[in-house]
C-alpha cells in the first residue's frame, strides 16, 4: 500500500484501538457474520485512511442484462470484497466460476410483459489488491442460526481472473495474505497467514501462540486445508478472506501504466 512506510505506528496503535472499541459495540465479534461485517468495515477503514486517492481495495463490477445480443441494462457497483457465492463446492477457483457464471432469466418490460435474457457479471475495474472471501454460511431454517458448510476447500495461490474482467485478457494475481477460521457458524477461532517476501515461507499469526510461526506452503495446506479438521484445534478451518495482488510482469492495463 501507498505511503504504508510513513505511517507513524503509535497513531496507528490508537487509531486502530479506538476503531475496535467503536465497533466492537456494534458487533458481537464470536458471531462469525458479525465477523465479516467488522472485517468490510476495518478494509473500508484501511482504505479511506492509508491508500489516498487511488485506493487499493475498491473496484468496480458491472452487469449486464442481454435479451438477443442487445443490451437492455447496465449497472455498475463498487466493491471492497469479491464475495464468492455460497455453494457446495470444494475449490476456490470453482466459486470464482460460479459467481461470473451467465445466469439465464426472464427480464420483466416496462409494458409488464417479459423476454427470455442473460444475466452477465464482469470486473469493470480490477483493483490493486483484491480481497476474495468464499461465502460458508448457511442459516439454517430448522434450528435458526447460521450453518457452516464442512467443505475442505482448495485453495489458489496464482489465479488469473482476465476472463471475468470486461476490458483485461489477464490478470496475473498471487496469493499474499489470508486468514483461517476455525470452528462452526456460531464459535470459532481466527488465524492469519502472511507471505514471507524474503523466502517464500507463510508465517502464521495466531494469538493462542506466543509468537508468529513460519511454515512451509506445504505445512500450511497440510495443517489448515487438508484434512476436514484442523489438526491444530480440532475445529474446521475454512479460508475466510484471500488477499491477492498483481503478480510481477503481470500484463493488465492497471500494470503496464
Ligand atoms: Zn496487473
Amino acid at each position: 500500500m501507498q505511503n504504508s512506510n510513513a505511517i507513524d505506528q503509535t497513531w496507528l496503535k490508537e487509531t486502530l484501538s479506538s476503531l475496535f472499541s467503536a465497533l466492537g459495540n456494534i458487533y458481537t465479534l464470536d458471531i462469525e457474520s458479525d465477523a465479516r461485517e467488522f472485517m468490510l468495515n476495518l478494509l473500508d477503514f484501511i482504505e479511506n485512511k492509508f491508500s489516498g486517492s487511488t485506493k487499493s481495495f475498491r473496484g468496480k463490477n458491472s452487469t449486464t442484462i442481454a435479451s438477443q445480443n442487445l443490451e437492455i441494462s447496465k449497472t455498475e457497483d463498487p466493491f471492497t470484497i469479491i464475495s464468492l457465492p455460497l455453494k457446495d463446492f470444494t475449490s476456490l477457483v470453482r466459486m470464482v466460476v460460479d459467481l461470473f457464471h451467465e445466469l439465464e432469466m426472464d427480464y420483466v418490460l416496462e409494458n409488464e410483459s417479459s423476454v427470455p435474457a442473460k444475466m452477465s457479471m464482469k470486473i469493470a475495474d480490477i483493483p490493486e489488491i483484491v480481497a476474495l472471501s468464499p461465502n460458508l454460511l448457511v442459516h439454517g431454517s430448522k434450528t435458526g442460526t447460521q450453518i457452516k458448510l464442512k467443505n475442505s476447500i482448495s485453495i489458489s495461490f496464482e489465479l488469473d481472473l482476465g476472463l471475468y474482467c470486461s476490458n483485461e485478457q489477464k490478470v496475473d494475481l498471487e496469493l499474499v495474505a489470508l486468514n483461517v477460521h476455525i470452528g462452526n457458524g456460531s464459535s470459532g477461532h481466527y488465524v492469519a497467514f502472511v507471505r514471507d517476501e524474503n523466502n517464500s515461507q507463510w508465517i502464521l499469526f495466531n494469538d493462542l501462540e506466543p509468537s508468529p510461526k513460519s511454515m512451509s506452503k506445504e505445512d500450511m495446506i497440510k495443517g489448515y486445508f487438508h484434512t476436514s479438521s484442523c489438526p491444530s484445534y480440532g475445529g474446521f478451518a475454512s479460508p475466510y478472506l484471500l488477499i491477492y495482488r498483481h503478480k510481477k510482469g503481470c500484463h493488465c492495463s492497471k500494470c503496464k501504466k
